[in-house]
């Protein structure tokens, strides 16, 4: 028998464990009941939920590339970088529909965000709203410790010559100094997902450049891959992506290279069961 001391200590910690804010849900369901013992239980970090997470539902954190007004400020573009470049820069614009590309890739991330929910993907969106104030470094450390499976950062293109026009993806080399660990996982990524990307919408297919030149792919300490989805400087494709129906098919493209991803991965290790 407890005594009535320990019963109440116990109920008291209880309360505060279940009424402390920084608790998040899934933890205060998780929490195992085990008589009064509270204060002896292990209480898991984040990591572990995420994994348990991971093996249910894969999260993908969406950048939606830029923001209402640029940060010149500068930022190392990886960690312990001494080469810095700006936070976040204004983005392009359509030189036909003047659409900014803040405005694009913020629509193109919510109709991803949607289709991959109805797929029974969890999502972190990076930003909901133009009115932030978010570098490169500081989306993809977002992305980091929300223990995302999948980083995809959403832009849209531009280029001096108009009649240049197509998609293409980004991700790190083997030899980038501050995470080429991630490079198959996000050259693999960022192949289905270019190659979906055109399969849905029949643009031109230009290439994955691989760079380390890109301080929110440095870093990133999962999987990544950016996404140009076109040229707002071509004249038919900036038309084609201010439309719904383009900017739908553009979700569902990229949502079935993140499908095709994650079969490969788990098809990867069928083959490394049965060796
Ligand atoms: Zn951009």
């Amino acid at each position: 028998m407890k005594g009535l001391k320990e019963i109440a200590l116990g109920t008291m910690l209880l309360v505060t464990l279940l009424t402390n804010t920084n608790i998040s849900y899934a933890q205060e369901m998780e929490l195992p009941m085990q008589g009064y013992n509270i204060p002896n239980l292990p209480i898991p970090d984040d990591g572990e939920y995420a994994i348990i997470a991971k093996e249910e539902k894969p999260l993908i954190a969406i950048d939606a590339g830029h923001q209402a007004k640029g940060n010149l400020e500068k930022e190392p573009i990886g960690p312990g970088a001494t080469t810095k470049k700006t936070k976040v820069t204004y983005g392009t614009e359509g030189n036909t529909t003047g659409l900014a590309e803040f405005e694009l890739t913020l629509t193109v991330a919510q109709k991803l965000e949607q289709e991959l929910l109805g797929r029974g993907y969890e999502v972190y969106m990076i930003r909901d709203s133009h009115d932030v104030d978010i570098s490169n470094a500081e989306r993809a450390q977002m992305a980091n410790e929300a223990h995302a499976d999948v980083f995809i950062r959403i832009h849209a293109n531009s280029f001096e010559k108009s009649y240049v026009s197509g998609a293409m993806t980004v991700c790190q080399t083997a030899s980038n100094p501050y995470n080429s660990f991630l490079y198959e996982q996000s050259r693999s990524l960022s192949t289905y997902v270019l190659d979906e990307m055109v399969a849905a919408t029949g643009c031109k297919k230009r290439k994955v450049w691989e760079t380390d030149t890109m301080t929110g792919i440095n870093w990133s300490q999962v999987p990544v891959t950016i996404v140009e989805m076109g040229f707002m400087s071509n004249p038919t494709e900036d038309k084609l992506m201010a439309t719904e129906d383009y900017q739908k098919k553009m979700a569902e493209g990229m949502a079935n290279g993140i499908d095709k991803y994650f079969l490969s991965i788990k098809e990867e290790e069928k083959i490394e069961m049965t060796e």
